[in-house]
């Protein structure tokens, strides 16, 4: 607005908004009172603050979840990424319909699974028609009367076991799931396919977690006795390695260039599909020939030399063209 006049400064509005949020904002009339801006105090009907008008607006706040959920949130054996989920759940920032609506986007505010309630979060996670069938068809099952998530989760610790909180927190991101497979892809999700899944992932997470390899003291302590050098001043270092799965038929080699810095230059991972199911064929058919098993491991020895030599030889060349490239 230009100060002291009832008219839009183009100007400006042309410099920061785009054509179609230019035009709105142009459309938009002035009222006909002028009348400097000042503060206003909502809670009080003369605008004025005041601390009683205060203490009264804070004593109708909803009450602030305890702080033991959040540590039994955070404690909860389940992914991350639901933790993080359901702790945005709880502060109400996950994009719903009514809080879209709130920021001024344009979107239907119907719950888009049952089109009867308005979407919000509780709705989505517990009261939506068929949110509420899959806690009653899970072990967990429905727990109601609550206000909000963070009353449900309260409630949640409190009744259940850790397990079943676990299976709750993974049948939550699961309805959530399925609720953006309905907006953005139109399908609609099946409750027992919804709760099967839900334990699976559940049970294949603690799985894996429980295998030592992926223990990070184990993991820790393993690599840390072996420690990256610096090269000289001036020199890189190209650290490589190589694997080979036999179940998945693959051989794949990897590099690894840095600095004397230590700065990562240059990453390269190759894979290569091999038939190795064919060649444990052959060993094992060509070994059942007592004649032929010593000149048969003679040949596939000198063929192992052959194939080392020419993968350092390939290594060589990608690594030369690696650093021109640099
Ligand atoms: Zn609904």
């Amino acid at each position: 607005m230009v100060p002291n006049l009832r008219r839009w400064d183009f100007d400006v509005v042309a410099d920061i908004f785009n054509r179609r949020d230019r035009n709105l904002i142009l459309q938009i009339p002035f009222g006909s009172r002028i009348v400097e801006d000042g503060w206003y105090w909502l809670p009080n009907s003369k605008g004025q603050y005041t601390v009683r008008s205060c203490y009264k607006m804070l004593e109708n706040l909803p009450s602030p979840p305890n702080s033991s959920v959040w540590r039994n949130l955070w404690q909860l054996p389940v992914p991350a990424k639901v933790k993080n989920f359901l702790w945005r759940a709880m502060a109400n920032v996950v994009p719903t319909a009514d809080n879209l609506v709130q920021r001024r986007v344009e979107v239907h505010p119907l719950c888009p699974i049952c089109n009867v309630s308005t979407e919000t979060i509780y709705h989505v996670l517990l009261e939506c028609p068929f949110a509420k069938s899959c806690w009653l068809a899970s072990v967990v099952g429905f727990i109601g009367n609550c206000v909000n998530v963070g009353e449900w989760l309260e409630t949640l610790f409190t009744r259940c076991s850790k397990d079943d909180c676990s299976l709750a927190a993974m049948i939550c991101w699961g309805i959530w799931l399925n609720r953006n497979n309905r907006v953005w892809r139109n399908i609609n999700g099946r409750v027992s396919t919804l709760l099967n899944l839900a334990g699976q992932h559940l049970f294949q997470w603690q799985q894996v977690r429980k295998n030592p390899y992926f223990s990070h003291s184990l993991v820790a302590n393993d690599h840390g006795s072996v420690c990256w050098k610096r090269p000289r001043d001036g020199w890189f270092k190209c650290n490589v390695d190589a694997t080979i799965s036999r179940h998945r038929g693959t051989i794949s080699f990897g590099a690894v260039i840095r600095s004397s810095q230590g700065d990562l230059l240059q990453l390269k991972v190759l894979p290569f599909l091999v038939h190795l199911q064919l060649v444990r064929q052959r060993e094992s058919a060509c070994e059942k020939l007592s004649v032929g098993s010593c000149i048969f491991q003679f040949v596939q020895l000198l063929l192992r030399w052959i194939a080392y030599k020419c993968l350092m030889l390939y290594m060589t060349v990608l690594l030369i063209l690696m650093v021109l490239v640099l």
